[in-house]
């Protein structure tokens, strides 16, 4: 297949002063966009100023100058005629007025600085934005990239997509997830394969060993051929046994839902046999395109969802977990560290008006089905109890306009943040069930960024630091006789699966491509042993030790299948 390469760059307006014809639209909406981020973030400064008069007055008038009609069509008429880009011909025009306010000779030197100020502030948010070719894309190609967002993938078409090679990357990212719903194969951690590889070269991927070749031989793309005919055959085989109960040799059920992004993934769900959606990740409605979701858009969705698996189980609903590396076209933001920021649940409960609209729409769609809602990255009781009180005051809305909902609909947190499983007794007290998300629990617990490969030795899942909190979230939630289930991507990890039961999990929500590898596993091992496994894990003091102990474990279980 032909290489597709995708490079990001941050433009340096001095070094491409001009753009072509078809770049005109483009520059446009750069500048449009970067206008919306900086208005944006004045409005929500302008709501923390607690009534402060003087401030309130200023940002007030930043506003009225960045949203001053003359001066964007001053900007753009540039861009039009000139072919500037839009760096250029904001600086072009700023410069144009403060030239001609400057010649009015009263005109207040502070009310200059103040319009240099507001046009600084637009130049940096628009020399941030990411610019890719990726538009560009129009034949089946295997996509190289240096980066690629979640959003940026979302809006691509599938079926162009062969395979995506990444420089760097985890397969915990959200790319990687993605990429995994979308049934797309996905290798990381190439180093510089995006600078070593051209556009349009012939590129074959050995996605199981995680090697690209460059215009590689006959003999290679074979090879490739066959491996990958011997893995479809697998997977058909696999298949034959969707319908099966996931139930482990000693007759200990365990019960396998499925991780989704989008309606369009529910098919392989299905296929696949997940009994319920343990974790939907609503964020992703949001991203790859300029849609927002009324609540009757949102309704539709979660009670098609919910519908759709009725006979298997229930859909488990996390509210929006925008943030991070989820970024959300016009609700982006600036900040110091992202994914320590402004997110899921505290975007949510700052953003009153989206958060509603979607906890009504949830409500609604639990007459149509089996629902249940669950809250993303809370850190403790105080947070917890916030989103819970302002849920019920959406619930009341709701009554005592007349609009039905299901009374019983089961609340629940997710543990991914230190913090609440730390305090998961706490916690255990106040919601119906636990899922954890192995994902962020492991970034933030051992402090290592889940999407870069330079540290990636040191993402483990199975650090006895993480087993630590895996173990006491697990008591504390089998103690108050509370749900319990896994959706990071640790409960789709065929290696680790064993030991996660054996620490008391038997929920376990995952990719819709690990599913079928998931069921044969459990339907090949004792409980019992992963009790033992669990307790043996718990006594190590390394990650290395562990890594032995699951070997061993592992071969075992595959000797014996
Ligand atoms: C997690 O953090 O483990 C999780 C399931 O959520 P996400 O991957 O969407 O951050
Ligand atoms: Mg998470």
């Amino acid at each position: 297949m032909r290489a597709f390469v995708v490079k990001h760059v941050k433009p340096a307006f001095s070094l491409e002063k001009t753009v072509g014809d078809d770049e005109v639209v483009i520059e446009k909406d750069r500048f449009r966009q970067a206008l919306r981020r900086v208005d944006e973030s004045i409005a929500l400064l302008m709501e923390k100023t607690d009534g402060r008069a003087e401030e309130r007055g200023i940002l007030e008038a930043q506003r009225y100058m960045l949203n001053d009609p003359d001066f964007i069509s001053q900007v753009e008429d540039l861009i039009v005629s000139h072919h500037y880009n839009a760096p250029y011909a904001l600086e072009e025009a700023t410069g144009r007025v403060v030239q001609h306010l400057n010649q009015l000779g009263d005109y207040p030197k502070e009310n200059i600085a103040d319009i240099q100020d507001i046009a600084g502030r637009v130049m940096s948010a628009m020399t941030e934005t990411r610019l890719t070719n990726l538009r560009k894309l129009d034949e089946r190609s295997i996509i190289v990239a240096d980066t690629i967002l979640p959003s940026e993938l979302m809006g691509l078409d599938p079926s162009l997509i062969g395979a995506i090679c990444l420089d760097g990357g985890g397969s915990t990212s959200h790319v990687a997830i993605l990429a995994r719903a979308m049934n797309i194969p996905c290798v990381f951690a190439l180093k510089d394969a995006s600078s070593r590889v051209v556009t349009g070269s012939v590129v074959a991927l050995d996605a199981f060993n995680g090697i690209l070749y460059i215009d590689p031989d006959v003999r290679t793309v074979a090879a490739i051929r066959r491996e990958k005919r011997l893995l479809d055959e697998e997977e058909r085989l696999l298949k034959e046994d969707a319908v099966l109960p996931a139930i482990t040799k000693d007759g200990v059920r365990i019960r396998l839902e499925c991780n989704i992004e989008g309606p369009d993934h529910i098919d392989l769900c299905l296929k696949n046999g997940a009994e319920g959606v343990g974790l939907f990740r609503t964020e992703f409605l949001l991203m790859g395109g300029d849609k927002t979701y009324s609540e009757d858009e949102q309704a539709a969705i979660y009670s098609d969802m919910a519908r759709r698996f009725n006979r298997r189980g229930s859909v488990t609903i996390r509210t929006y977990d925008v943030g991070g590396d989820k970024i959300i076209k016009d609700l982006a933001h600036d900040e110091d560290n992202p994914v320590l920021g402004w997110r899921a649940v505290r975007f949510c409960m700052d953003e009153k008006d989206i958060f509603r609209t979607q906890l009504r729409a949830i409500l609604r769609a639990s007459t149509a089905g089996r629902i249940r809602i669950m809250f993303p990255m809370i850190s403790g009781a105080d947070e917890l109890d916030d989103v819970l009180s302002f849920f019920e005051e959406v619930k009341q809305e709701c009554r005592a306009e007349g609009t039905a909902f299901d009374e019983e609909m089961e609340v629940g947190t997710m543990i991914e943040v230190p913090s609440a499983a730390i305090a998961s007794d706490i916690l255990s007290t106040r919601v119906n069930f636990f899922s954890v998300g192995t994902n962020d629990l492991t970034q933030y617990t051992i402090a290592v960024d889940r999407g870069n490969e330079k540290i990636s030795y040191l993402y483990k899942e199975y650090h006895p630091a993480i087993l630590r909190l895996l173990k006491l979230t697990s008591e504390n939630a089998h103690r108050n006789g509370i749900g319990l289930s896994m959706c990071g991507e640790m409960a789709g990890n065929l290696s680790l699966i064993p030991l996660v039961i054996g620490l008391g999990y038997r929920q376990l929500s995952m990719s819709p491509a690990c599913l079928l590898g998931a069921r044969k596993l459990i339907r090949s091992m004792n409980y019992s042993d992963c009790k033992v496994l669990a307790k043996k894990a718990l006594d190590m003091t390394s990650c290395r030790a562990m890594e032995s102990l699951l070997e061993k474990f592992n071969a075992e279980i595959r000797d014996n299948q």
